[in-house]
C-alpha cells in the first residue's frame, strides 16, 4: 500500500508520473529526505526527524522546509493510510526541475509497507560486514562540502554496501573510518552495550546523528542504563556485551555475526531495550 500527499495536504495517485525529467534529485541525487516510522497512527520522533530535514537542506543550500506544511503532508499520509498498524512515511525534498530554476523544489510525503526482511532482522538479528568508508573521522568538519552527516538524497555508495554485503553472504554493513574507528552503518546507527552502559560514536565524525539512537538512549537512561558518546573501535564491538544497528524503520535490531565470528549473545539485552525503546511510544 502506498498514500502520496503534498506540501498543500492534497492526495495523489502514487501510480500516477509527477517527477519532471530533469528534476535534479533524479539527475543528481541532489535533494535530501526523511524515513519516519510510525505505529499505530503516531509519527515515531517527527519533531527530530523535521528538524534533520532542515538540518540537512541547510548543508545543501536549499531552502529552509516549510515546517508546517511537512507536519500537514504527514498528517495527510497518516490520516489517509488503510494498511498495517506499522508503516513508513518518506519526506522526499529536491533542488527540483533544472531546466527551470524559477519553479518551486519538489517536495511530497509518501507513506509505504515495511518490507517483511526488516521486520523478521528485527527478532532474527543480522549478520554484518565491516567495510571501509574512506574517510577520516576530521574530515566531516575540515571539509563540509562533502556533505558528511546530511540526509541526502545520494545513497548510491550506501546501496552498493549493502549488495556488497549480500555478496559475502552478511545482511547489513558498518563502515569504518581510515585509521578503523567505527562509522555507521549505510541505514543506521551502530550502538554497543558493555554492562550497563550504552556507546554510540559521536555525529561530527561523518555520520547522520541518528533520532532513533537518540530515542533508545533517552529509553534506556529511564530505566537505569547510562549512556555515552564516544569513538568506538571494532575491538570495541568484538568484545560487547551487545552490538545493535538502529534506524527509524528496523527500530533496533541486534548483531549477532561480525566479519563471520560469532558476538556475544544480545538477545535478553536485545529484548529489555526493544521493549524500553517501544514504551516511549504506548
Ligand atoms: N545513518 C544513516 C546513513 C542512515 O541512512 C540512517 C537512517 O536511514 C541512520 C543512520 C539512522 O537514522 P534514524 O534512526 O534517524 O532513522
Amino acid at each position: 500500500m502506498r498514500v502520496l500527499a503534498f506540501l498543500d495536504g492534497t492526495l495523489a495517485d502514487p501510480d500516477v508520473p509527477r517527477i519532471r525529467i530533469d528534476d535534479l534529485g533524479l539527475m543528481r541525487g541532489d535533494g535530501v529526505f526523511e524515513t519516519i516510522l510510525v505505529t499505530d497512527g503516531t509519527p515515531r520522533e517527527l519533531r527530530p526527524h523535521l528538524d534533520r530535514l532542515a538540518r540537512s537542506a541547510g548543508m545543501l543550500d536549499l531552502p529552509e522546509p516549510d515546517d508546517e506544511a511537512w507536519q500537514r503532508a504527514v498528517a495527510t499520509v497518516i490520516d489517509n493510510w488503510q494498511g498495517d498498524a506499522e508503516f513508513a512515511i518518506k519526506l522526499v525534498y529536491t533542488r527540483g526541475p533544472e531546466s527551470d530554476p524559477s519553479a518551486a523544489v519538489t517536495t511530497f510525503a509518501l507513506g509505504l509497507d515495511i518490507a517483511e526482511k526488516i521486520v523478521r532482522a528485527r527478532e532474527e538479528g543480522l549478520s554484518v560486514i565491516t567495510l571501509e568508508r574512506g574517510i577520516e573521522p576530521e574530515l566531516a568538519e575540515r571539509a563540509p562540502w562533502l556533505l558528511l552527516g546530511a540526509k541526502s538524497l545520494s545513497y548510491a555508495v550506501n546501496m552498493a554496501a549493502g549488495r556488497e554485503a549480500a555478496r559475502r553472504d552478511a545482511d547489513d554493513v558498518v563502515f569504518t573510518a581510515t585509521d578503523g574507528t567505527v562509522l555507521e552503518g549505510p541505514t543506521s546507527n551502530v550502538i554497543v552495550a558493555r554492562g550497563r552502559t550504552l556507546f554510540t560514536p559521536p555525529a561530527n565524525i561523518g555520520i547522520l546523528p541518528g533520532t532513533t539512537q537518540a530515542a533508545v538512549f533517552r529509553a534506556a537512561e529511564r530505566t537505569g542504563w547510562s549512556t555515552k558518546i564516544e569513538p568506538l573501535r571494532l575491538e570495541d564491538l568484538r568484545t560487547a556485551d551487545g552490538v545493535f544497528l538502529a534506524s527509524s524503520v528496523r527500530k533496533l535490531t541486534r548483531v549477532h555475526t561480525l566479519d563471520g565470528e560469532p558476538l556475544a549473545d544480545s538477545t535478553a539485552i536485545h529484548r529489555e531495550l526493544a521493549d524500553a525503546y517501544d514504551s516511549l511510544y504506548r
